[in-house]
């Protein structure tokens, strides 16, 4: 195994958590940070950006890159091109970084948990106000790890973070930093970001050199983005959602308010829910003083189930995910035999058991940049561009009822989701929403060649991964 570069250069980091991270292990407990965590988000974002800057990569759950060591030696003799050499030899740009059969990654990282504390003893229930077979149907609300508070100093602990690259390659382990960077900016680090864990802010912001031209252009196309839907930059909308809570906020989610009167009105009777161990207000007072809210499963349950409860019902799993598993690859409904409603006959391997939700929702907290009193929260996502969807020749209906309907169109979903969460939109208007809760100071968007992008209209790629790494648009 190659191993010429013995250089190590440690980076440390200084990193505060907004909001809870979750690193749990097999018995999902999370009493520290485990680094394979941090890793494993760490690789699925580099992917991400390979992808969709023209480089290709291979997918966290099926790796399929293998080091051809004797080709390598020999593109080295003629080349000083490392990156390029290590693709012709095999290796997508994230197994570039992170390993490959034949390849080590290129870091160790070690994260400390001693400024950290777990933010409630242990989960607790958070009703949805819907049935859910019959029952009160809900989530529960993970505990997860954040970093102390020292109210007297009003002050956060920071955990320190080091990454130690043991390679001369500078420009993976910028491209490693730039990801990093876009994680804080924009979405989260960890399991469950999509669930709201796991925000950050590095304090001690490190130094990113990324180069004028896009490096990803470089490394061939040996892998075929097989399903056609393994995400990709291009395809993300990020955004930062402000506002301006109104007295005792939290107490006015409908969700909070089951919690606290630990009842559900479910179709005319109220079921008692204390045995599901629900929120109390000490746990909401534990995650306030923390300056973090376990809002991510309540806008949730807005955007998916009062929102945007006329899309067709495989659009709704194939956006928001489904844990069933007998899903048809075609037109993400659930099947009931093996000919599809949308007439494909299946075979086994290729009904889908599980499909992931697209769009993720940070819960809400506080930047200490921020005036005192406003708080916020992350909305992202991807959504395959038209042309793949029609590619792919998936069947989505934008409205519910079987079959026949209007196909679903992207751009019309993305418009109508800025618009609801955009001052004056339905977010902000809706009694299951924010219309108790507290005022919209502002929204954020960041979108690849859109004109919804509040910066700009960025159409090239490897600008527009910069913009992001630089968090551009978040200051006020
Ligand atoms: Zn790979
Ligand atoms: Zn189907």
């Amino acid at each position: 195994m190659i191993d010429s570069n013995k250089e190590v250069v440690s980076i440390d980091l200084n990193v505060k958590l907004l909001t809870p991270a979750w690193t749990g292990d097999a018995n999902e407990k999370c009493k520290r940070i485990h680094e394979t965590g941090i890793i494993g988000s760490l690789r699925w974002w580099f992917e991400v950006v390979a992808r969709g800057l023209g480089g290709s990569a291979c997918s966290l759950d099926n790796h399929e890159c293998s080091f051809d060591e004797q080709k390598y030696r020999s593109i080295m003799k003629n080349s000083l091109d490392k990156m390029r050499a290590l693709s012709k030899a095999g290796l997508c740009p994230a197994s570039q970084v992170f390993g490959a059969t034949g390849w080590k990654k290129r870091f160790q990282l070690d994260a400390d948990s001693n400024e950290l504390k777990e933010i409630m003893e242990e989960s607790r229930f958070l009703p949805s106000t819907r049935p859910h077979n019959g029952n009160p149907g809900g989530w529960y609300i993970l505990p997860g790890m954040i970093s102390v508070r020292d109210k007297r100093k009003d002050k956060h602990g920071t955990s320190k973070l080091s990454i130690r690259w043991s390679d001369k390659d500078e420009l993976n382990k910028n491209l490693l930093l730039a990801v990093f960077r876009l994680m804080e900016n924009w979405t989260g680090v960890g399991a469950k970001t999509t669930n709201g864990y796991g925000v950050f802010k590095v304090e001690n912001e490190p130094q990113v050199n990324l180069p004028g031209w896009n490096p990803f252009l470089d490394s061939q196309n040996t892998i075929e983005n097989k399903n056609g839907i393994l995400p990709e930059l291009k395809d993300f909308f990020f955004s930062v959602i402000r506002f301006k809570p109104y007295d005792n906020w939290w107490k006015n989610f409908k969700e909070i308010q089951a919690c606290l009167s630990k009842t559900v009105n479910i179709e005319g009777a109220t079921i008692n829910i204390s045995r599901r161990n629900p929120l109390t207000s000490d746990d909401a007072h534990k995650w306030l003083e923390h300056q973090c809210f376990p809002s991510s499963y309540i806008i949730r349950n807005w955007l998916r189930y009062s929102w945007s409860h006329h899309l067709g019902q495989g659009t709704e799993s194939f956006i928001f995910g489904t844990a069933a598993n007998d899903v048809c690859p075609q037109c993400y409904e659930r099947l009931f035999s093996k000919k599809s409603h949308c007439g494909v006959i299946l075979t086994k391997e290729k009904i889908l058991s599980k499909v992931r939700s697209k769009i993720g929702l940070s819960h809400a907290y506080q930047q200490s940049g921020n005036a005192n009193d406003i708080w916020e929260f992350r909305l992202w996502g991807y959504l395959p561009g038209q042309g793949k969807l029609e590619h792919l020749k998936l069947k989505l209906k934008k409205n519910a009822g079987t079959g026949k309907g209007e196909d679903f169109q992207r751009e019309e979903f993305l418009e109508n989701l800025q618009e609801a969460v955009l001052e004056n939109g339905a977010l902000w208007s809706s009694a299951d929403g924010f219309k108790a809760v507290g005022r919209c100071q502002g929204v954020v968007w960041r979108e690849f060649n859109s004109s919804r992008d509040t910066v700009g209209l960025s159409s090239d790629p490897w600008e527009f991964f910069k913009s992001l790494v630089k968090g551009e648009g978040l200051c006020c």
